[in-house]
């Protein structure tokens, strides 16, 4: 069970359905994990699906494994499960995260039928989910050639005589011990945001002196703005430790820029379900766009060097890379889809379709 944006796989849920199921079928052994693979926190990551697409009733859809190839909604409560894969491939699922970059990056955030008949025409354009040894990924989507080009392909096999669907295995043990160990890291837990600067990070006072090697110290401030656009967040962070004047001005003045420079990223700061979803004192330190509740003048200089520095922001620039191929696939393909604008610049009678059946689902959905 691998999810379509970032290859890393499900785990079955932990809580064991006590309801009927309609479909009644037990996980194969490789997909119970030994106890200790994974922390508690990152099995509740990894155990979290979200399903888009209109094949089955949700358009946008919380899900979890309950046995190999069978999935049901998040709520136990609810009966119906479904097949992962099928002689069609399989349902285009994927962790929290790597669904909400996804709508990010295809602009679709807002929950109507117009943004989400966009997430649902993926499928349509870039091609079905595959199955068999390509379980659960794109057609076409370069996964080991962007961001940081982890190939995953090499830790999943695939039974090709086996009797059932769903049933390819993922090597934990061999991600816990490879140099993409640090995937295991949750790309959904933010370094913290400080609103105001710590006075011990401040390093002018009464002995604040510019050093006499500080070459840059001596440039006027006016130079120094010049330099800012071009400096990319890195640099930025690097060249800022090598001048006591430069690191004051990040902390005070240019603490803007740094802003700026953290909101681009895009992979940086929460998106607007996980802010939303935050507890209260979690989001309190987490970075927000909205400047009534991360001020500008807060330490953004000391956050944009700590995304750079933490695991799971370093697993969420690698997921928003992915996505970004994954559109860049969709627009290649497009033009020559039925999805494409007609002459007139108008949708087509299939993109319409799509949107009005995507608009019934909208109005029929379960709470
Ligand atoms: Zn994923």
């Amino acid at each position: 069970m691998s999810c379509t944006i970032c290859r890393l796989p499900f785990v079955l849920d932990p809580r064991s359905p006590t309801e009927c199921i309609d479909i009644i079928s037990s996980p194969i052994p490789e997909h119970v994990l030994p106890q200790g693979t994974l922390t508690k926190h990152q099995y509740a990551y990894f155990a979290t699906g979200i399903y888009i697409g209109t094949r089955i009733r949700g358009l946008v859809r919380k899900m979890v494994f309950i046995a190999s190839n069978v999935t049901t909604r998040h709520r136990m409560e609810t009966k119906t499960a479904f097949q992962w894969e099928t002689s069609g491939g399989t349902l285009f699922m994927m962790h929290v995260t790597c669904a909400d970059f996804l709508r990010l990056v295809f602009d679709a955030k807002d929950t109507n039928a117009k943004s989400l008949a966009r997430v649902c025409q993926i499928e349509e354009v870039v091609g079905k989910v595959q199955g068999g040894a390509n379980a659960g990924w794109l057609p076409l989507v370069r996964y080991e050639a962007v961001g940081e080009k982890v190939d995953l392909a090499p830790f999943w096999s695939h039974q090709s005589d086996s009797p059932s669907m769903g049933s390819n295995v993922f090597d934990w043990t061999r991600l816990k011990t490879s140099k993409y160990k640090w995937l295991l890291n949750r790309p959904d837990a933010f370094p913290k945001f400080a609103a105001e600067v710590d006075a011990k990070r401040l390093p002018w006072g009464n002995d604040f002196e510019v050093g006499e090697g500080d070459m840059l110290s001596h440039r006027p401030l006016e130079l120094l703005c010049l330099l800012l656009p071009y400096l990319p967040p890195r640099s930025y962070t690097m060249l800022a430790s090598t001048s006591r004047l430069f690191r004051y001005h990040a902390l005070t003045i240019f603490q803007p820029h740094a802003r700026d420079l953290v909101i681009a990223l895009r992979w940086a700061i929460p998106t607007q379900r996980e802010y939303e979803i935050a507890s209260e004192d979690v989001r309190s330190i987490m970075a927000s766009e909205d400047a009534k509740l991360s001020p500008v003048e807060g330490d953004w200089f000391g956050y944009l060097s700590k995304v750079h520095r933490s695991k799971g922001m370093r697993v969420r620039r690698w997921i928003l890379s992915v996505c970004e191929e994954v559109k860049r696939v969709y627009d290649e393909r497009l033009p020559g889809s039925p999805y494409a604008m007609t002459p007139g610049g108008g949708r087509t009678d299939i993109a319409q379709k799509l949107e009005e059946k995507v608009g019934m689902m909208l109005r029929t959905l379960p709470e």
